[in-house]
């Protein structure tokens, strides 16, 4: 368990390494009921560093399950325009989004996968407008991670409830670096280094990216035209920089929508929609899925891939080494913002606009001309295994080894 210090801190990093919180600004809190008690502590946090106002976006994922095992696929589909309309709110006055990734991961077990499917498909077009308003950083906005109990039964399923939330309090405070004396400075030194690390990928200007490990990977990833390599802090439109993930290790870029081929295979499962796919391969020809397989979850992973024609190609890809705090603590969280910080990953779906220079300010069109997939998705699976080793292939064709043996030799 944290001390309040460390409690305390872990809510300083947030409003201030993360979402960077400016003075006179408005708050948005999202978060599961469950987490009321963190998110308080936020609030209070973000008012000591003059926030303006503070508003909490609840979320219940009990009531979720309720409401997809009895409402009908039809009423699950309409999404009301008052929520539309608080998003717009959101966008309007420029909020500070912080959200508090934390939850059961496989809440919608046992739920019709075909209702799971269209009602996600249906929200994520309903808030097609907020998304972009994130993802091309005219919000500033961070996600951080607490834990939850059911959560952390799954985490660690020997211990009873109580161990494991406190287990996974302290594997939490280590990753999060809230046992130095500095949490802040920590930060921003951890910072440094990867926007060292991101420079080099960008001062050579690579065409290809190659992954290939001893489990079955064996994948060529193209780069977009004019694509950056992003890591950590980003800079919002407003020229503010913040750190959307907390923790972060990874260094991103985004891959060209027609140059991937080969086939790769999953190092840890990906947990999408409350269900579990694993044990999955999926084989790319000139950017497109052209064949897929799963042992675990092969439906979810089928509802994912027939969602819309974009997240049938690529649209990130991430590196990040062995020895990374997350990796390290080895275990399995069974959440996107851990398990992706724990080994390189990929995403199906949409590209982030700000992964090509410039590319806030250009059409779809251009976009698309320059590689940038885009999709109402984004799915990220984690490829990164122990054994992996990473090439970058610029365009006179000299190989830079990357990655050997899942660790950066940069
Ligand atoms: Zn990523
Ligand atoms: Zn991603």
């Amino acid at each position: 368990m944290l001390s309040q210090k460390q409690l305390e801190n872990f809510a300083e990093l947030a409003v201030r390494v993360g979402a960077n919180m400016q003075p006179d600004q408005e708050v948005v809190i999202r978060c599961d009921v469950q987490c009321k008690d963190f998110a308080h502590l936020i609030a209070q946090k973000a008012y000591q560093f003059g926030a303006k106002y503070v508003s909490m976006q609840w979320r219940d994922e009990v009531l979720g399950r309720i409401n997809m095992l009895n409402a009908s696929k039809e009423t699950l589909c309409q999404i009301p325009d008052y929520l539309v309309e608080q998003s717009k709110y959101y966008i309007d006055n420029k909020v500070c989004l912080i959200s508090i990734s934390a939850g059961d991961p496989n809440i919608m077990k046992g739920c019709d996968p075909d209702k799971l499917a269209a009602a996600n498909i249906a929200s994520l077009k309903a808030n097609k407008e907020f998304r972009n308003a994130t993802m091309s950083n005219y919000l500033r906005w961070t996600i951080v991670s607490i834990p939850t109990r059911a959560w952390a039964q799954q985490v660690f399923p020997n211990d009873d409830a109580d161990v494991a939330v406190d287990k996974m309090w302290d594997a939490i405070g280590h990753i999060m670096r809230l046992d130095t004396d500095d949490p802040v400075a920590a930060w921003r030194q951890h910072i440094a280094t990867l926007h060292r690390r991101a420079a080099f990928l960008n001062s050579h200007n690579f065409e290809y990216i190659h992954l290939k490990n001893n489990s079955g990977t064996d994948l060529t990833v193209g780069l977009a035209t004019d694509h950056e390599w992003i890591a950590a802090e980003e800079k919002g439109q407003d020229g503010v920089p913040f750190t959307a993930n907390m923790p972060t290790e990874e260094i991103f870029t985004a891959p060209h929508n027609r140059k991937i081929n080969g086939t790769v295979v999953n190092a840890l499962p990906l947990v999408s929609n409350g269900n579990v796919i694993d044990d999955f391969c999926i084989t790319f020809r000139d950017g497109k899925v052209v064949d897929y397989r799963a042992a675990v979850g092969y439906e979810s992973l089928k509802g994912i891939l027939s969602s819309d024609e974009g997240v049938l190609s690529l649209g990130e890809i991430a590196l990040i080494g062995k020895n990374s705090p997350i990796a390290q603590s080895g275990i399995l969280f069974y959440n996107t913002l851990f398990d992706e910080n724990a080994s390189c990953h990929l995403a199906l779906g949409a590209s982030y606009p700000t992964t090509v220079k410039g590319g806030n300010d250009m059409t779809a069109e251009e976009l698309s001309k320059h590689g940038m997939n885009s999709s109402l998705q984004h799915v990220d699976f984690m490829v990164g295994t122990k054994d992996i080793d990473i090439d970058g292939i610029d365009y006179d064709g000299n190989v830079v080894a990357l990655f050997r043996n899942g660790e950066w030799v940069i």
